[in-house]
């Protein structure tokens, strides 16, 4: 994985990041995924093997801790 962020150029760091993914209409909310980050713009990068991960997770519902009611805002009632 690069260092260097592909938008900004700021410096990436490594931390566990939580995901928030939706898939066939679902949220999913997907806690301690390793990522880079950017430290200037907050961009998130998942490499090859992180990202094929999240996708089996959502597809067939892996590793499901918990259900949680997560607010739903409208941006144009605000
Ligand atoms: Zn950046």
């Amino acid at each position: 994985m690069k260092n260097i962020c592909v938008f900004c150029g700021g410096n990436i760091h490594e931390q566990m990041v939580t995901a928030v993914k939706e898939h066939e209409g679902e949220v999913f909310i997907v806690e301690n995924v390793p990522a880079g980050v950017c430290t200037q713009c907050g961009e998130r990068e998942y490499n090859a093997t992180v990202a094929s991960k999240l996708e089996s997770i959502l597809k067939e519902r892996k590793a499901v801790q918990r259900k949680e009611l997560v607010p739903v805002a409208d941006f144009n009632l605000a």
